[in-house]
């Protein structure tokens, strides 16, 4: 199994040193939108311990982990007015990971609309911006 590398972006998301449009935080977890988004919406929950994915994660880790899944998968339902939710999860390169601590995708679908690609183009910031407000207006209600 590969170390934890503690200076991944998304350390580095969680430390504060690199921005990111976080529209939930908790002791355990927090969730900000995917900058590359394969839909309008697409969001990633994080645990704030370091484990490189699924397989080196502590268990205690991913029982906390889910009952945040679920709060945004159905905050971005509800935001995103969306037909269902995606929930995937990639463990080591072969698997398609591309960031080396562990996350959640939570992609909102609509009924005959293919997702965009994994990893495919970046989104522009004030879109980013404006669904974060979506999504944030949605987990307070
Ligand atoms: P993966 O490790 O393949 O499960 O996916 C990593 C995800 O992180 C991809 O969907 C990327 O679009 C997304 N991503 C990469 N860098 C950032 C970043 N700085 N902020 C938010 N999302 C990111």
């Amino acid at each position: 199994m590969t170390a934890y590398d503690n200076n991944n972006i998304f350390a580095k998301i969680l430390r504060g040193e690199i921005p990111s449009e976080r529209v939930y935080e908790d002791d355990t977890c927090v969730a900000f939108m995917d900058v590359m988004p394969q839909a309008q919406g697409h969001t990633l929950v994080v645990p704030k311990a370091p484990s490189r994915n699924l397989l080196d994660a502590d268990p205690t880790t991913l029982a906390a982990l889910m009952p945040t899944v679920q709060k945004i998968a159905q905050a971005v339902k509800v935001a995103f007015d969306a037909d269902g939710i995606v929930v995937k999860q990639y463990n080591e390169p072969a698997a398609g990971q591309t960031v080396y601590h562990l996350h959640i995708h939570v992609i909102p679908a609509h009924d005959g609309v293919p997702l965009k690609a994994h990893t495919g183009e970046m989104e522009k910031p004030e879109v980013l911006k404006a669904n974060a407000e979506k999504l944030r207006a949605a987990l307070k209600s």
